[in-house]
């Protein structure tokens, strides 16, 4: 018998989502948090550049401007009254981290320092416009540790490297879930009413990625297998600049601060691509144009990167170009040191990483996979919602990253995911525990950890004819190349041939070690069926939406087609088989357009 433990909610990931539901959820509920990862080490520490809300600290900013730059930077794909809501909530939400002491950047007058970042933009003039709210290029660092210190005063009970294997539903209503404590090898029984689903993404799938090891899609991986559907899988974002070949992520923030990006003939390309914001257009529209760029032959050196540049002397030179300014209204510059203190852990990583000083030399860079779109479908109070009629699933909640809300539709702006973090995080957590309120615990039933045990023992008893770590290189392979920044039919039928193959291979494999603490070898291979279970759904899902729209991106059909297309995906897996649905787009304000430049 597993151990067994009774909360009323129970969040399953310590990021910021899981935090910040955590921290509301236990103000009127008995809470618990549960996360494989130490909570500080949960990739939110790894954000970089700012999170995003129209305070006006510098220039004139209004949440209206936020929303419609986050529906058309969603290629309309976004569901328009959630953005709304997202875009009004931030400025709050920002003030709130400030007062539990989030340490701000600052303006020479004590305002909470902005800086712009790509497709946040002037309403009226089109030009980029400062909104991104940041603590150097460590604000996601600052926001964990502000959050994990509330939850820690408020009494949140942690369970810390326990690892969630399975969901637990009775007759279609949350009874809790199972969890493996790493440091014994233990199963336990959390016996919950409301469980929120805080897990993060899935970037793992992919060969060159910005994302965490822990990023492995589980959340949404065990929801799927409970027949709870994932919608709009098809949607990935490559951000243009990680550093070539290791895909650890470059801020966009440097481009906020007036870095450029440069061919291998030594050229600024992004005019040519982006006639208005250049190298601050949407993230999607900067990794095509970096991968045209390559394949043209204009890459370094003729090899698969660019250059992004913040040398100060070529910062000054093309903000003069485009004629960028202070808030004062003199010519924009850089020093050197001020790149040093903006950018403090951007140039480390250079240094350590490349032997690149950003200072004095271009980086190389190359786009990297960064962000899960889609995920598990809820509505803007964090409910899982499990249809297209959008009926929410009684005490089961999402939110963060594995969530798809959907603020970001078809592409997500940068410091949007920090945003969405904390409002939608909160709105689980109050959501969560006022169910658990009104509700009484649904029976366990008997042996609720059978399934994960039958897991276990599966990978433990394969024929040993195959290897966690190969099969799961040969994925990440598949889907950076045949499911990656450029699609096509014939590329993703084969890549969802190749998934097929490597889920029918993943029989074999037998774990050797045999011992009960922290068996990292027994977990890495449970995440590997995650994995396959998630690349499974996002092929399908791909090879399904027969158009071009945000980071879904097909050579085939190179156009966004809203006739047939302005729709999200929604899909199942129903006994091994991928089924397809659709759900309406919400449109309040804001007719599609096409997107310009
Ligand atoms: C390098 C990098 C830089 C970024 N910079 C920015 C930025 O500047 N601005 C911005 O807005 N966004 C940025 N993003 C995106 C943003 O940081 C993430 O989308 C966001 O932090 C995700 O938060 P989360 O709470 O959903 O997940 P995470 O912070 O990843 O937390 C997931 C949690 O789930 C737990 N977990 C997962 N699986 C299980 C399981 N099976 N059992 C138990 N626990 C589990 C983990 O332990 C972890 O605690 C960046 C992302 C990256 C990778």
């Amino acid at each position: 018998m597993a151990k067994t433990h009774q909360f009323d909610v129970v969040v399953v990931g310590a990021g910021g989502a899981g935090l910040m539901a955590g921290l509301y959820a236990s103000r009127t509920a008995k809470t618990a948090v549960i996360s494989k990862l130490y909570p500080t080490r949960s990739h939110t520490g790894a954000a970089q550049g700012g999170i995003g809300a129209a305070l006006g600290s510098i220039e004139e900013d209004k949440p209206e401007w936020h929303t419609y730059d986050t529906v058309k930077g969603s290629d309309y794909l976004g569901d328009q009254d959630a953005i709304e809501f997202m875009c009004e909530e931030a400025i709050n939400a920002v003030y709130e981290l400030e007062h539990m002491g989030l340490p701000f950047d600052r303006t020479p007058d004590g305002k909470i320092s902005q800086r712009p970042f790509g497709g946040h933009t002037n309403n009226v003039t089109g030009k980029p416009v400062r909104r991104a709210a940041h603590a150097a290029d460590r604000t996601g660092h600052m926001i964990l540790q502000t959050l994990y210190q509330q939850c820690l005063k408020n009494k949140v009970n942690f369970f810390d490297e326990f690892q969630v294997l399975d969901f637990i539903q009775v007759n279609g209503k949350t009874a809790g879930v199972v969890a493996v404590e790493l440091s014994t090898g233990e199963l336990h029984v959390i016996h919950a009413k409301a469980v929120i689903f805080a897990t993060g993404g899935h970037g793992r799938i992919f060969e060159v990625t910005s994302n965490a090891y822990a990023y492995t899609g589980d959340g949404a991986a065990i929801l799927l297998r409970h027949g709870i559907p994932l919608e709009d899988m098809e949607f990935f974002q490559f951000h243009p600049t990680g550093i070539y070949k290791l895909g650890i992520l470059i801020t966009e923030a440097v481009r906020g601060e007036g870095g450029v990006l440069i061919n291998g003939a030594g050229e600024r390309f992004m005019p040519k691509y982006a006639p208005s914001v250049k190298d601050l257009a949407s993230r999607d529209v900067v990794s095509r144009a970096i991968y045209t760029e390559i394949k043209e032959g204009r890459g370094a050196n003729g090899a698969n990167y660019v250059y992004l540049d913040i040398r100060p002397e070529s910062v000054i030179k093309y903000a003069a170009l485009d004629g960028r300014t202070n808030p004062d209204g003199t010519p924009y510059t850089i020093t050197g040191e001020q790149v040093l203190a903006k950018l403090p852990d951007i140039v480390d990583f250079c240094r350590v990483y490349l032997g690149v000083d950003p200072v004095t030399q271009m980086m190389p860079i190359q786009p990297t996979a960064h962000y899960t779109m889609g995920g598990i479908p809820t509505n803007k109070f964090g409910e899982v919602v499990i249809d297209d009629k959008n009926t929410p699933f009684p005490g089961l909640y999402a939110a963060g990253e594995c969530a798809c809300v959907s603020v970001h539709g078809g592409n997500r702006l940068g410091t949007n995911s920090l945003l969405d973090l904390v409002v939608f995080g909160k709105y689980a957590g109050l959501k969560a525990a006022e169910y658990a309120n009104q509700t009484d615990f649904a029976p366990l039933p008997a042996e609720a950890e059978s399934v994960s045990k039958a897991q276990f023992e599966t990978l433990k008893n394969g024929s040993g004819g195959e290897n966690v770590f190969k099969l799961s290189n040969e994925l990440k392979k598949v889907m950076f190349a045949d499911v990656g920044i450029y699609r096509n039919e014939k590329d993703m039928a084969s890549a969802l041939e190749k998934v097929r193959e490597l889920k029918s291979r993943f029989k074999e494999i037998k774990v050797a070690d045999t011992g009960r603490i922290f068996n990292t070898e027994l977990l890495n291979a449970w995440e590997l069926g995650n994995m396959l279970e998630i690349a499974e759904v996002i092929a399908a899902s791909a090879l399904n939406r027969k158009e071009s729209r945000g980071g879904h991106s097909r050579e085939d059909y190179p156009n966004r087609d809203d006739a047939n297309w302005l729709k999200h995906t929604l899909t199942w897996n129903r006994n091994g088989k991928i089924e397809i649905g659709y759900k309406p787009v919400t449109i309040t304000k804001h007719q599609p357009k096409a997107r310009v430049y």
